[in-house]
């Protein structure tokens, strides 16, 4: 086992210990922070977790060059030691259920209960999707009742349900719209992309083909409609706006853009994801959108990042409704909602443009997004909206005296608030604010994104914080950023208080090391 490194960790406050002297233990672990190495370290060749009988299976002629020359190298543990190993590390998580997440854009919510406990009911956690669909009809008509409630809320004509995530939204927007154009011969190449953007956006258009060309942001952090309206012309094929942008603020010429691209012959993407700030207050269809994607995971409360699954349907306007992909749900003359696939298109959907995943979606994201959805209510909703915005903007006015907030005089943010880091002391930048937050036990918020803004720092509360969690996190901000201000070198090599300290994030991103070597 490795001995941990710790060097430079003091006792917090209030600890044993004498002023200023590190423990250092036999162990290695620190009292219940539990110091654990890979499980390749811990395990010992030759244990295994259950007792296997000598097989005496004769082998078959032919398939003796399968045999293993050599044992698996797996790791060799008992299974009380695989279960702590793995308790271990999952209690160096940090998780939405032990604190805030303020990661701005990622809308890290609390996930109710009552959505777990739908999702799990047999009915729909025990069928497969190849049942024939008689026998799952209950499965079949939630895939219909939230995408009502999708069409209902946001405005729009149609909509895809099967996109896996917000990303895969995104392509199959732009697969209808190329579909679309070309179904009238227009073969345009360009897509235009603010440069705020999240980085899906130009990655998509790029992955369908598209060459992407930036618009600039006025001074205070909207897209320019003069710039955006000297660009349009013949070979603009769309358009992608992020409404509310990531900058947090809302886009108020989007009925204005939209207009325009559409008078220019193009049509109009918004990325959704930030559609928690405005559900129930806004319909993009009524603000001339063509398709936009809804992260089901961040407006409707589905668990997600670090391996939950996602969900991105696309809602779609009446230009775009007939391209869209297989399958969907439709009531037949008889009352029955079946599920419309290749071998029914011709007759029901002769111009969609193929499909976007082997089955239906996410069936355990619709689940729970439609028990999420059902129990606000469209009262409730709107109150999301309402809350998820006064939230951030909360934190916006509690710290834009000690963090430099560059977008907040020109009035009330949406649901994030940005803050550069002008203002920190010479050398100090955002990743050590963001690294002090640790050992105040949160989460970072999203660092250097939006890229418009210096050192940016964008945090989204959501409206599932209460007012008290607020004021602990903002003690804990106001702390820091006087910190950052003042130069403090211990903020510098912060975190302190964890059991690994700065990791070369590049390195780990740019060179993973993903096999044990002794494999
Ligand atoms: C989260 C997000 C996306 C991408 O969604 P995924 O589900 O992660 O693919 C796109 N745009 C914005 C603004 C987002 O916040």
């Amino acid at each position: 086992m490795n001995a941990p490194n710790v060097s430079g960790w003091r006792p917090a406050m209030g600890e044993g210990g004498g002023e200023g002297a590190p423990i250092v233990t036999t162990s290695g672990d620190r009292g219940l922070s539990l110091e654990e190495p890979l499980i390749f370290e811990l395990g010992r060749a030759g244990t295994c977790g259950v007792d296997l009988d000598e097989v005496d299976t004769p082998v078959v002629p032919g398939l003796a060059r399968f045999l293993r020359a050599a044992p698996p190298a797996l790791p060799g543990l008992t299974e009380p030691e695989t279960v702590r190993h793995y308790t271990r590390l999952s209690r160096q998580n940090y998780a939405i259920d032990l604190g805030p997440f303020p990661l701005g854009s990622c809308t890290m919510k609390h996930n109710p209960r009552l959505n777990e406990k739908v999702a799990r009911l047999p009915g729909f956690a025990d069928i497969h999707p190849l049942q024939p669909q008689h026998t799952v009809r209950g499965a079949i008509g939630v895939i219909a009742e939230l995408a009502h409630w999708l069409v209902t809320l946001t405005g729009m004509s149609a909509v895809a349900m099967t996109p896996k995530a917000g990303a895969h939204g995104e392509l199959c927007g732009l697969l209808c719209i190329r579909a679309a154009l070309e179904a009238r011969g227009d073969a345009r190449q360009v897509v235009l992309v603010p440069e705020s953007a999240h980085g899906t956006n130009p990655a998509t258009a790029a992955f369908a083909g598209y060459r992407v060309e930036n618009i600039p942001a006025t001074a205070e952090g909207r897209v320019d409609l003069a710039a955006l309206t000297a660009r349009l012309g013949p070979d603009v094929a769309a358009v992608m706006i992020t409404n509310p942008n990531t900058c947090g603020l809302f886009e108020r010429d989007m009925k204005a853009i939209s207009d325009a691209v559409h008078s220019a012959g193009g049509l109009v993407y918004c990325d959704g994801a930030n559609f928690n700030a405005i559900v129930g207050k806004v319909r993009p269809g009524d603000l001339g959108i063509d398709a936009m994607h809804i992260n089901l995971h961040k407006t409707f409360s589905t668990p997600h990042g670090g391996g939950g699954p996602g969900s991105g349907p696309v809602v779609l306007s009446a230009a775009l409704a007939p391209f869209a992909p297989l399958p969907f749900a439709l009531r037949g003359p008889d009352g029955i909602i079946r599920l419309v696939e290749e071998e029914d298109a011709p007759v029901h959907h002769p111009q969609s443009f193929g499909r976007m995943a082997a089955f239906h979606g996410q069936m355990g994201m619709f689940t729970r997004a439609l028990a999420y959805i059902l129990s606000h209510g469209a009262d409730g909703l709107r109150q999301v909206a309402e809350d998820a915005v006064l939230n951030a903007n909360y934190v916006l006015r509690s710290l834009e005296d000690l963090l430099d907030a560059p977008f907040a005089g020109a009035g009330p943010c949406m649901h994030e608030a940005l803050f550069s880091d002008s203002g920190f002391a010479e050398g100090f930048s955002t990743l050590d604010l963001a690294k002090g937050l640790i050992d105040e036990g949160f989460h970072p918020m999203t660092v250097y994104f939006p890229l418009v803004v210096h050192g940016a720092m964008l945090i989204e509360p959501t409206e599932t914080e209460s007012k008290a969690g607020l004021d602990r996190f903002i003690g804990s901000m106001r702390s820091l950023a006087e910190r950052a201000r003042a130069g403090d070198p211990g903020l510098k090599s912060a975190p302190h208080l964890v059991p690994r300290r700065r990791l070369d994030e590049t390195q780990a991103a740019r060179k993973p090391v993903l096999v044990w070597p002794e494999a």
